[in-house]
């Protein structure tokens, strides 16, 4: 669905992603994994078109994305959930997610999109006459995420859906991503949480300063010793 061919990406003369390449394949959940300052957010950024590489090429679908502006991006089918959700403070929880749905094409089956978002998240329809910033942390990344799926995407980028979350919320993001992914959205996820995220995806790869230095399913990447010690502290 996905494929990433040696990415070079550069914030001024600073290099934050080295020739980096990966794939993800449809309706599975694939993970990227790596310490703070590693280049997750960069990569998702260059994905979705916020940030532009130097060189290479990404693909979506077959075809090219690199270059492209966010929002054609957006209407070509991948929606991008933003560290810390972004969403409107000042708008009602209905109003955010409508603005989710901004393409013509979303835009025209927003009342259909709108009950499934509602369906998936009974709380953001209890809601949503409320101001966004009302809500609770986790009410507030459930609205971040039922915005993304108001374009009504096939891959969803999800930055890091369960920071700062009580155990609670957590544990309900991640029964989420698994409802998405058996609805035949793709994911492609940024996780703190690193056994629960390997515990859940299909496939991870592992950042390090800009580099993948490890691409795996999950189920051999928990048995890595380099994963046990460096990030499950074992
Ligand atoms: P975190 O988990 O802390 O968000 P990350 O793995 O997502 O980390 P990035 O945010 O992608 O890492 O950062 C990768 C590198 O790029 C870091 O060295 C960071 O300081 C740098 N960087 C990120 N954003 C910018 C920016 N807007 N301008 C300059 N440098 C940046």
């Amino acid at each position: 669905m996905l494929e990433v061919n040696n990415i070079n990406t550069f914030y001024g003369k600073a290099q934050a992603l080295f020739d980096l390449s990966l794939r993800v394949e449809e309706s599975e959940i694939f993970a990227l994994i790596g310490s703070n300052g590693a280049g997750k957010t960069t990569l998702l950024n260059t994905i979705s078109g916020l940030v532009t590489p130097a060189s290479g090429n990404i693909e979506f679908l077959g075809k090219r994305i690199n270059g492209l502006a966010p929002h054609i991006i957006v209407e070509m089918g991948i929606s991008h959930v933003p560290e810390g959700g972004r969403i409107f403070n000042e708008m009602t929880v209905r109003e955010n997610l409508e603005m989710g749905a901004y393409s013509s094409h979303a835009w025209k089956i927003r009342w259909g999109t709108l009950q499934q978002v509602y369906e998936i998240f009974p709380v953001l329809k209890e809601r949503e006459k409320q101001l966004a910033r009302t809500l609770s942390g986790g009410e507030h990344q459930m609205l971040a995420m039922g915005r993304g799926l108001m374009s009504r995407p096939k891959l969803c980028i999800l930055d890091e859906p369960s920071y700062g979350l009580a155990p609670k919320y957590v544990e309900e993001v991640f029964r989420i991503i698994n409802s998405l992914r058996e609805q035949g959205i793709t994911i492609l996820l940024i996780e703190q949480n690193v056994r629960h995220t390997l515990e859940t995806a299909d496939r991870a790869c592992v950042l390090e300063n800009g580099h993948i230095v490890l691409d795996d399913i999950c189920d051999n990447l928990l048995q890595s010793d380099h994963v046990r010690k460096a990030y499950l502290g074992l």
